[in-house]
């Protein structure tokens, strides 16, 4: 991605910038938004309206792009989870809605597959709900949740990310939870790209899914979809701004449901194949600049469907004697530019992610990890 207007806001703040190979992660700034969106979220600025027939019109927007019933723009995934959770509790009546976080009396329970465990599990909790697990190694998963699935049971969680993983399919877990009326919930926060996702979910049966905004969609980093069925975003949306439910602090403006709504029609429009084609450019640029390193496996990952793009993983073998993972990734963070890079999460190796790297950037990653491995 060409650079659009340098760093001015952040030269004046004192703030440098940082060259990110790491991914859409939030920590290091997100996505960077294309112009469409810039210029959606300038244009929405310029007049007052109604926030109710906004949702409206975004609803149905994202209800056409992803085949569900309805939709809602939400304040990031983690909102998306926060709202879950509340709909499910409180459906669309309004004492359970003003009781929240109090869950006394009412079905609470966010079931979960123990290894759908993530950071993010924690935002269900906001709405009052009890996160409960189910499974283990000696039984049968599809015995375990039957026997899990209770009078208290809110909603069935189910996660996709490369991390993690439920020997039940999604599909498998629908039919099981829907036997007993119990709706199911879906954290997809990364899934996009593929555009395939956008409507995967909910032909499977989800009754809500959950995508983050601002990682592969590129819209505004603090927005994400909500979608699912009309009863169940009803009752989001009730929980949410401008309402005065639960999910009030997680507002969502104007000018951001204007750019993830234009970034949702960009990415639908975007050559993902050109694009993944480019990143594996750049995955190569990186991964040749140090494939001759004695004691380095450098595998360049490219087929793993969970993963969003391609990307650069550096093994260390046994006989590597130089500096160890985390002591090269901070030499790489503390240059000039700062780079980020990631971890991989299976054998102490680095992972680098070209997606968010700008135009150039790869050449300026790939020799500073040369030198930072060798010295
Ligand atoms: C990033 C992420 C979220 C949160 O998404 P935001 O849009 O940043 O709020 C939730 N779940 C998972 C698995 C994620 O990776």
């Amino acid at each position: 991605m060409e650079s659009r207007t340098g760093s001015a806001i952040f030269d004046r703040l004192g703030v440098s910038r940082v060259i990110n190979a790491r991914g859409w992660i939030t920590a290091v700034g997100g996505s960077i938004m294309p112009q469409e969106v810039v210029d959606a979220m300038v244009e929405a600025t310029d007049s007052y309206v109604d926030l109710g027939e906004l949702n409206e019109a975004a609803g149905n927007a994202v209800s056409g792009y992803t085949g569900a019933e309805s939709g809602l723009v939400v304040a990031g995934a983690g909102a998306g989870l926060l709202l879950q959770a509340a709909a499910c509790i409180t459906g669309v009546d309004q004492n359970l809605i003003d009781q929240l976080p109090d869950t006394d009396g009412i079905p609470n329970e966010i079931l979960i597959y123990k290894d759908h465990l993530t950071n993010y599990t924690r935002c269900y909790r906001g709405a009052g709900a009890k996160v409960v697990t189910y499974g283990d190694e000696a039984g049968t998963p599809h015995k375990q949740l039957e026997a899990a699935l209770g009078p208290k049971t809110a909603a069935l969680a189910y996660v996709f990310h490369p991390w993690n993983s439920c020997p039940l399919t999604l599909e498998q877990a629908v039919d099981i939870a829907h036997a007993r009326n119990i709706p199911v919930i879906v954290d997809a926060a990364v899934m996009l790209p593929p555009v395939s996702s956008l409507t995967s979910y909910i032909k499977q049966g989800a009754d809500l899914v959950t995508f983050s905004g601002g990682k592969g969609l590129r819209g505004p980093q603090s927005t994400g979809i909500l979608c699912g069925r009309a009863d169940l975003i009803k009752a989001a949306q009730l929980n949410m701004s401008p309402n005065h439910g639960i999910g009030r602090p997680a507002k969502v403006c104007k000018e951001e449901i204007a750019g993830l709504i234009a970034a949702l029609d960009l990415f639908v429009k975007t050559d993902h194949e050109a694009e993944w084609a480019s990143w594996r450019t750049s995955s190569e640029v990186i991964a040749s600049s140090i494939r001759d390193i004695a004691g380095l496996k450098v595998k360049i990952e490219d087929n793993d469907p969970n993963r969003q793009g391609p990307a650069v993983a550096i093994y260390f073998n046994d006989n590597w004697n130089r500096a160890d993972a985390e002591t090269i990734m901070q030499r790489l963070a503390a240059r000039k530019p700062s780079i980020r890079v990631g971890s991989g999460n299976y054998a102490g190796e680095i992972f680098i992610t070209p997606v968010t790297l700008k135009d150039g950037e790869e050449y300026i990653v790939a020799r500073a990890l040369r030198e930072d491995l060798l010295s």
